[in-house]
């Protein structure tokens, strides 16, 4: 019976593995013509100042409407982008798109407004590829480099290598800002947040999903953001979604939340609008 059993485990291993690299071949194949065709959109989700509600940045995060799957998930057709290549055409995509935006949104909302995109550490540590051309794309756009957040990943500052540094550096030479993304989840060792220079801590939404007060979440949180506050950096709180969490983050000084309590990622033209209401209603000091 044994014997049969491994047989069998065999004979039906082998057709799943091929019916998944197919399936992953078939998807980057769609994935080629959805970077040429207009597949692929770009969402924005507001990122909200906690003392004031008002909604000072935007993450833009990727979407691929795809014609017979319907959206698929950023999670799902990242690695295959980076695994094709096609990471690279796709990330000057969302830069182009942010800069867009952001160029609108600083002169609708506030001059100081924000867009923050996200570069996996395979796109952040393409060999040969540097930052000459965003750095050129904001100037012939004539936006400084401080509209845009460029948000990373501790593995990346883990690898500390000379051309991670380097990148790190250019990017700041530029005026881009930087955030630590899905804070605590990795290694979160404290020694990098001095050694690089970083702007915005993002704590992960895993913390902030169990917020409550007392509890152990509620104390990392806190310690969190004393220290971020204490290096100089901001704290930006992910996956906020009731009322609670808000308040609790609130009072422990986080400086602001993104999450489905103020909004979804939402189709660019969507925030514009909400944004354009957002500037009629108040007038800035
Ligand atoms: P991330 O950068 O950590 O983005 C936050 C994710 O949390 C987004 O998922 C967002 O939709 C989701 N989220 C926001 N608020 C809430 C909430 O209140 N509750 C819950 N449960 N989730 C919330 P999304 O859009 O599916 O993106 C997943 C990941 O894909 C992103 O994680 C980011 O790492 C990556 N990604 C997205 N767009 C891009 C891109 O343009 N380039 C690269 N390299 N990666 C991207
Ligand atoms: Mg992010
Ligand atoms: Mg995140
Ligand atoms: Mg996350």
């Amino acid at each position: 019976a044994a014997k049969g059993a491994g047989r069998n485990r065999f004979s039906y291993f082998t057709p799943a593995l091929q019916v998944a690299a197919l399936n992953r071949m078939r998807l980057t194949n769609d994935l080629r013509s959805a970077v040429k065709g207009e597949q692929l959109k770009l969402y924005f989700q507001p990122i909200v100042h906690l003392k004031t509600g008002r909604i000072h940045k935007a993450e833009a995060l990727l979407r691929w409407q795809h014609p017979q799957r319907g959206l698929v998930s950023p999670l799902e057709f990242i690695p295959l982008a980076e695994s094709s290549g096609l990471i690279v055409d796709i990330g000057q995509w969302v830069f182009n798109e942010s800069i867009r935006w952001v160029q609108r949104w600083r002169r609708m909302v506030h001059p100081d407004f924000q867009v923050s995109l996200n570069q996996s550490p395979v796109e952040f540590q393409r060999e040969g590829g540097s930052y000459d051309v965003w750095l050129r794309a904001l100037r012939q756009a004539d936006v400084p480099g401080q509209a845009i957040v460029v948000e990373i990943t501790e593995g990346l500052l883990l690898d500390a290598s000379t051309m991670v540094t380097d990148k790190l550096l250019q990017l700041r030479d530029g005026g881009i800002q930087v955030a630590l993304d899905d804070f605590g989840t990795g290694y979160s060792s404290l020694s990098y947040l001095n050694k690089f220079d970083i702007d915005y801590l993002k704590i992960d939404r895993s913390f902030v999903r169990n917020l409550a007060p007392e509890s152990n979440d509620m104390a990392l949180s806190e310690a969190i953001i004393v220290m971020a506050h204490k290096l100089g950096l901001h704290v930006i709180a992910e996956g906020v979604e009731t009322e609670q969490q808000r308040d609790l983050l609130a009072a422990a000084g986080c400086d602001y939340g993104q999450g489905y309590l103020f909004d979804k990622p939402l189709p660019a033209e969507e925030l514009d609008a909400q944004l354009r209401a957002q500037a009629g209603a108040v007038t800035e000091p």
